[in-house]
C-alpha cells in the first residue's frame, strides 16, 4: 500500500454502518477521522501527492536539501 511518508498512524474501526479511519498527521500535528459508509481509506493511503500538506512540507523539505547541496 501506498502511504504518505508524513502519516504517523492510520486506524480503521466499525461503528454501526460506518467505518472510521483515524489518521494522525506529522505536518500538521493533528489526529483527524475520516467516515465513509464503504472502503474510502484516507488520502494519506491514496493519491496523498495531491494533498495540500503533503505538498507543502515536500517542498519545504526539497528547498532545505538545494540549500545543503548548493
Ligand atoms: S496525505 Fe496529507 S494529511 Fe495525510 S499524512 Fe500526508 S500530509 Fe498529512
Amino acid at each position: 500500500m501506498r502511504r504518505c511518508p508524513y502519516l504517523e498512524e492510520l486506524v480503521k474501526e466499525r461503528q454501526l454502518m460506518l467505518r472510521v479511519y483515524k489518521f494522525d498527521c506529522h505536518v500538521d500535528h493533528r489526529s483527524k477521522r475520516k467516515y465513509a459508509l464503504s472502503d474510502s481509506p484516507p488520502i494519506c493511503v491514496r493519491n496523498f501527492e495531491d494533498c495540500p500538506l503533503y505538498q507543502a512540507e515536500k517542498g519545504r523539505e526539497d528547498r532545505t536539501i538545494t540549500r545543503y547541496t548548493d
